[in-house]
């Protein structure tokens, strides 16, 4: 067994992301404007990176936050709508009036708790 085999993340460690920590994750409390702007930047970065796939699957398989792969947590649940998401970034998800967000969120929960009536 290598290296690359004992580390999940191994792919990251020349990935042009590294040490970018500003521009692929949000502030508290960052600005709407603020946020799209510093995600556009961020995607761009992505879009060159040879990592990308595995960057990917790794964000869709661990409650990750900011921009992995060129998605932010949105994408990630758009695409995904049982995606592990961390707690802070699902709570402001939660607040999205993006009508696919919302619909995502909707199966999202039907996914976690399929007991629920729909209300
Ligand atoms: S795809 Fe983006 S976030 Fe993922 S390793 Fe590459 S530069 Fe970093």
């Amino acid at each position: 067994m290598n290296a690359a085999e004992f580390n999940p993340m191994a792919w990251i460690k020349d990935a042009p992301c590294t040490g970018a920590t500003d521009l692929f994750f949000g502030k508290y409390k960052e600005r709407p404007q603020t946020r799209e702007n510093r995600e556009a930047k961020a995607r761009a970065v992505c879009e060159s990176c040879v990592a990308i796939e595995k960057c990917r699957e790794f964000a869709h398989s661990n409650p990750v936050d900011g921009i992995w792969a060129g998605e932010n947590e949105e994408d990630r649940l758009l695409s995904d709508p049982a995606v592990p998401l961390n707690p802070e970034p699902l709570r402001i998800i939660k607040r999205s009036e993006d009508p696919m967000v919302v619909a995502a969120l909707e199966i999202r929960a039907k996914v976690e708790n399929p007991q629920q009536k729909a209300s």
